[in-house]
């Protein structure tokens, strides 16, 4: 099978050009972090490459290579942030992946021993405690 070729009108996409609203947790010249609106555990981060690419199969190494640098840095934020004892990192691949949304990006989870995921409920989280997470976060990020 071949990849796709983007599509810029993808939520993640529209998200990037500041089009529609996120909660926000960090942003370099090459990367954007914010957190899923329906997560599977609090603080379930989502981090993105700022250049266009479907996933995996096409981004440029550069660019991989400096979301996986944010993606710890959101790990390690995380841990503290969210008192973690661990953090899983999921990253999906086309709809046979388990792909949706058709930007390049790696989820970033808190987890605790003993406390499975959150199943997907197609339900949005409450927004102010979204943005006090986010807050959460961004200050960790300051220790780091
Ligand atoms: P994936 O299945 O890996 O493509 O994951 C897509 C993720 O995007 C899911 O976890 C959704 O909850 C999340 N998501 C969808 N729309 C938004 C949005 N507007 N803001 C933040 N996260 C979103």
């Amino acid at each position: 099978m071949t990849t796709p070729q983007y599509d810029d009108q993808n939520i993640f996409a529209k998200i990037l050009r500041g089009e529609i609203p996120c909660h926000k947790i960090y942003e370099d010249d090459k990367t954007f972090a914010f957190l899923d609106v329906m997560p599977k555990a609090d603080g379930h981060s989502l981090v993105l490459p700022k250049n266009p690419s479907r996933n995996i199969l096409d981004v440029a190494e550069d660019d991989l290579n400096a979301v996986t640098a944010t993606t710890q840095k959101i790990a390690k934020a995380i841990m503290i942030a969210f008192e973690a004892d661990g953090v899983t990192v999921q990253q999906n691949n086309e709809p046979a992946g388990g792909q949706e949304v058709y930007h390049l990006h790696f989820h970033v989870l808190p987890r605790h021993e003993g406390l499975p995921l959150r199943p997907q409920t197609g339900k949005m989280a409450d927004n102010d405690l979204l943005a006090g997470h986010a807050e959460k976060l961004r200050e960790a990020l300051k220790s780091i």
